[in-house]
């Protein structure tokens, strides 16, 4: 954009800090340095035994596991979410992958990894939202580290009603039956990662991995942009 007309825009529509509403100048950053910097970090790629990762022992094998940040109530991060999920934000559900897939690669957590997969939204909620957010994360983790997004192998056929006030083990119950594999033969033998928004009790992610894991020797790995507990 010619900067004179950038300066019109700017004026009447500032680009702001999803944080604090601070201007921001860089219209490829939805943060400032200050929030940035305040992001509730996990530290969890350091530690392969982290909560993350732990969630699925016992019940899904991974390589390992992670999430970036994390959530809670009237965090950053529920805003930063909130925007992904709910007010179409998608250049930022890209933008946090991004950031994320830049952090981690500091500590090579993508080492070995061959294909980033975004867990399946369903039907219903896709018609209503317009995109899958953990698919924006994906391509944001894509540009990061140039491993490819596979969209294909997996998919989510029954619709689920709202699983948030149901205990952990209706929820398992709820969502073990509505993944499908469909054309996957180019995923055996692969290291896939597995990729949401955020992680509360693992079912969904696991419902979903257990699926995967059907492909011959595929190994599995799971990422969050977000866990919903601070132990
Ligand atoms: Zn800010």
């Amino acid at each position: 954009m010619h900067v004179l007309l950038q300066d019109i825009v700017r004026f009447f529509y500032p680009h702001t800090c999803i944080g604090c509403g601070k201007e921001l100048y860089n219209l490829k950053h939805f943060l400032c340095m200050g929030c940035i910097e305040d992001l509730p970090l996990t530290g969890f790629e350091k530690t392969a035994s982290n909560y993350t990762a732990n969630l699925f022992t016992g019940r899904l094998p991974i390589e390992k596991g992670c999430s970036w940040l994390f959530f809670e109530k009237e965090s950053l991060t529920q805003t930063l979410i909130h925007h992904i999920k709910y007010k179409s934000h998608q250049t930022l559900g890209e933008y946090l992958g991004y950031t994320m897939g830049c952090k981690l690669m500091e500590c090579n957590w993508f080492d070995n990894i061959d294909v980033v997969i975004p867990l399946p939204l369903n039907k219903k909620k896709l018609k209503i939202r317009g995109y899958n957010q953990s698919e924006l994360i994906c391509n944001g983790l894509s540009q990061a580290t140039g491993l490819p997004v596979e969209k294909v192998a997996i998919m989510r056929t029954v619709f689920t009603e709202t699983q948030t006030k149901k205990s952990r083990i209706q929820r398992w119950s709820n969502v073990a039956e509505v993944f499908d594999l469909a054309e996957s033969n180019h995923l055996e033998g692969k290291h896939a990662l597995l990729v949401d928004d955020v992680v509360t009790t693992g079912a969904t992610l696991d419902a979903c991995g257990q699926v995967l894991l059907k492909v011959k020797g595929l190994k599995l790995s799971v990422l969050t942009l977000a866990v919903a507990s601070r132990l």
